[in-house]
């Protein structure tokens, strides 16, 4: 029956690579999608068992075919060698940065970056393994050249950060990283491979949590990571040796949340603008934080390196902490939680002054906006 996957020829464009990459899976019937291999094991056939090396599947906290598959898609999108799925986009992360660095060693990271990525550069890398690390804001390039030292093996890069979406200019890093033997790694998240493809640019790895867009409907923990194949070897050892492969079941639901992924995209693209440029013009607002906006400081930048824009995005509120905590009170459809990515509309206030995040989801634009502007109107 199946003989397994063949190599994949690029077809057109991103939109055939999430629906189509794969049709070459032998499929029991004509079944319309690709199976799933809930095997831990791929047993080895008695006359193959001199010549074990060239197996690509043999145990599944190495690899597993569902995996594979999810893999090869993002490995494609992001025009990378070789992507890695993993338990978590924590556990992505936390891969590629220890594919990186060894102790002693000195990480360069933005400032902004995802919360737990902090904690675990500062209490592993540097509270257990000697490594040391300073944080920038990223904006600049002299942000990364004037804190360069000899021992700098890693800058961490996040663009755009999650709470204000500053940006930082990726060719810019990477030109300066890599004839100095700097690794860069860039947390891509907020665009997908859709939108930012980090390697076209020069960075080494990409890092994604899969639990936010790509998968897409706030039910699974997911993550990802894609670079070149030598580098993408020290991330499997990882991977193998801590023991956070995706699961199968998980990569499947991945594979179902690709297909969508470009129309979904398309959907909070649209909802978010509109709704970033109405909360601009409202009296209640002082600035708001989204790339797509005209008025946004690093909007050439983004243009540059982006080819589309999300959802999440923050605005400053007129008031001060206590008022803004009520105006998130008061919002019917938005839902208080840290995640984002899903169907539903999500909002957090910051725990000093009035920084208000907001994600755009797929509910219907000017319900949401008749939500925001209602509370808004009573500041
Ligand atoms: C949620 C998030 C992560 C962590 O991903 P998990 O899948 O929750 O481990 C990393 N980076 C960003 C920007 C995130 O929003």
């Amino acid at each position: 029956m199946a003989t397994g996957p063949q190599p994949f020829e690029l077809r057109d464009n991103d939109a055939n690579i999430l629906a189509h990459l794969g049709d070459d899976y032998e499929r029991y019937e004509g079944a319309v999608i690709q199976p799933i291999f809930m095997n831990s094991l791929h047993v080895t056939p008695k006359d193959q068992m001199d010549d074990q090396q060239r197996r690509r599947f043999a145990y599944g906290r190495v690899s597993n075919p569902t995996v594979d598959l999810f893999e090869r898609k993002i490995a494609a999108l992001e025009q990378g060698g070789k992507a890695l799925a993993f338990a978590s986009g924590m556990a992505a992360i936390s891969s590629a940065i220890l594919a990186c660095v060894k102790t002693g060693d000195h990480i360069i990271c933005v400032d902004s970056a995802y919360g737990p990525t902090r904690v675990f550069i500062d209490e592993f890398l540097v509270g257990k393994f000697g490594c040391e690390v300073t944080y920038v804001v990223g904006s600049d390039l002299s942000d990364f050249t004037d804190n360069a030292k000899p021992n700098t093996s890693l800058i961490y890069l996040e663009s755009p950060v999650s709470m204000t979406f500053r940006l930082q200019d990726l060719r810019a890093v990477a030109d300066f990283a890599r004839p100095r033997g700097i690794r860069t790694v860039v947390d891509n998240s907020w665009a997908t491979p859709l939108f930012q493809k980090p390697l076209t640019l020069g960075i080494d790895l990409s890092v994604h949590t899969v639990s936010k867009y790509i998968a897409g409907h706030s039910d699974l923990i997911a993550g990802v990571c894609v670079g070149c194949e030598d580098l993408m070897k020290e991330v499997h050892r990882v991977r193998e040796f801590y023991g956070c492969i995706l699961q199968p079941m998980e990569a499947w639901l991945c594979i179902r949340g690709l297909r969508s992924l470009g129309v979904r995209l398309k959907a909070h693209q649209s909802a978010a603008l509109e709704i970033a440029k109405r909360l601009e013009a409202h009296r209640a607002v002082k600035a708001v934080n989204h790339p797509g906006l005209e008025s946004f400081p690093q909007r050439e930048l983004a243009k540059r390196q982006m080819s589309g824009t999300t959802s999440p995005l923050s605005f400053e509120l007129n008031c001060g902490n206590a008022e803004a905590r009520e105006f998130v009170k008061r919002l019917g459809w938005f839902n208080v939680g840290p995640s984002w990515g899903g169907f539903e509309s999500m909002v957090v206030v910051s725990g000093e002054g009035s920084l208000v995040r907001i994600h755009v989801g797929l509910e219907d634009v000017e319900t949401l906006w008749n939500d925001l502007e209602g509370s808004l109107d009573k500041i």
